[in-house]
């Protein structure tokens, strides 16, 4: 399995895991995808540390080998672009935790967070689930 080739499965299914326009068989269809994909990335990366994609900021830990992410990580352990993190950051504005974030996404708050669009906040709940998070969307009848 190529690294790429999990990387693209993250990005083109993510955005399907929170899709209001497919069927919830569909949207199981892409958790599951984009999990087997993370999951197979973590291992690659667990086999080759090097590789791994941190960027080697002072806060973020360590999650490449069988450390989880918790709540009580730093937003930073989740890995994403700047253009997700920023506007969470100042929308949180405390040093912001990965479990603020959850609450956020729990609580259908992302869409009222000023900068996010249906694409960050796609990104944001991709890395929700990579980082191992069960997420139980509000059901809109
Ligand atoms: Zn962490």
């Amino acid at each position: 399995m190529q690294k790429w080739y999990l990387q693209a499965v993250v990005r083109v299914y993510g955005p399907w895991t929170v899709s209001q326009t497919i069927s919830a068989r569909e949207r199981a269809l892409a958790i599951r995808r984009v999990r087997h994909a993370t999951d197979a990335l973590a291992d690659l990366d667990a086999r080759f540390p090097g590789t791994a994609s941190g960027t080697g900021r002072a806060e973020v830990h360590d999650h490449s080998g069988m450390v989880p992410v918790t709540r009580d990580c730093p937003l930073a352990c989740l890995g994403l672009s700047r253009h997700a993190a920023n506007p969470l950051r100042s929308h949180l504005r405390d040093r912001v935790t990965v479990g603020q974030v959850l609450r956020l996404w729990e609580d259908n708050e992302l869409q009222h967070v000023r900068g996010l669009g249906p694409r960050r906040i796609g990104e944001i709940t991709t890395a929700l689930i990579a980082a191992g998070f069960v997420l139980t969307p509000h059901s809109h009848g």
